[in-house]
């Protein structure tokens, strides 16, 4: 099969992706496949974390398996992702520090900050996340493998660039 970025985007549907499970339990079995450093710590003080990172913008893959990517970001005051959307998976988020604003399809903005818990992106709708507070950002993404992402232009902002249509991250 050709690499992504060769397929024609959004001309004809991708074929729906399929989870791989290579690696079973057989039953209880102590937590030895964690790792020292990250992605899967069996143990992450995110303050720890956020102090070993340094200043923002940054993002750091906390755990990664054939179901779940986690992704640990900090934005500056002002900072932000490129809109995009997926197609195969609805993205959750928990934010940890400060706040941050969700612009979706159909004119729908979202502010949440600390401790809220955002559900607002099923497949298929564009988010574009600032932080539109004064201080660092935190965000727990929850997202799940392979994640392609998908350039769109921000609906209320107009945001848009020339960087790539595909990515996966
Ligand atoms: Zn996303």
């Amino acid at each position: 099969m050709a690499p992504s970025a060769e397929r024609p985007l959004m001309s004809s549907p991708a074929a729906p992706p399929t989870i791989v499970i290579s690696h079973l339990a057989t039953g209880p079995t102590p937590p030895t496949a964690a790792n020292a450093t990250w992605p899967n710590v069996l143990h992450t003080r995110v303050p720890d974390l956020v102090g070993q990172m340094g200043a923002p913008p940054w993002s750091k893959r906390l755990i990664a398996d054939e179901r779940q990517l986690v992704t640990l970001i900090a934005s500056p005051p002002g900072g932000g992702n490129r809109p995009h959307w997926h197609r195969d998976f609805d993205e959750w988020w928990v934010v940890l520090a400060g706040r941050l604003q969700w612009e979706l399809t159909g004119g729908i903005v979202v502010t949440a900050a600390k401790d809220d818990l955002v559900w607002v992106v099923p497949r298929g709708t564009v988010h574009h996340i600032q932080n539109v507070g004064d201080e660092t950002s935190l965000r727990l993404a929850v997202a799940m493998p392979p994640a392609a992402h998908y350039f769109s232009p921000c609906e209320q902002c107009g945001y848009t660039d020339d960087g790539p249509l595909e990515w996966r991250a």
